[in-house]
């Protein structure tokens, strides 16, 4: 059964339940380029079903990566 949990959704402003779709892995160079961690949660919001990543709904609750930003690309 799919995971679900509760959240204002950032989009239709609304307090609606999310269903969990997956994780969505970026290439690290994307990744990096855009400021995103390499995988990314994915959900789904019931009521106006956008699909978000998980520090667009939750961001307090998702530490940026920073261990990841200072492991590539500077040695
Ligand atoms: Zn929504």
């Amino acid at each position: 059964m799919a995971e679900r949990r509760i959240a204002t959704c950032p989009t239709c402003k609304h307090k609606s339940e999310f269903e969990y779709l997956g994780v969505q892995y970026w290439p690290l160079e994307t990744a990096l380029a855009l400021g995103l961690p390499a995988a990314v949660r994915l959900w789904s919001c019931l009521s106006c079903l956008t699909t978000l990543s998980e520090q667009n709904v939750w961001p307090q609750e998702i530490p940026y990566p920073t261990t990841l930003r200072r492991s590539v690309g500077t040695d």
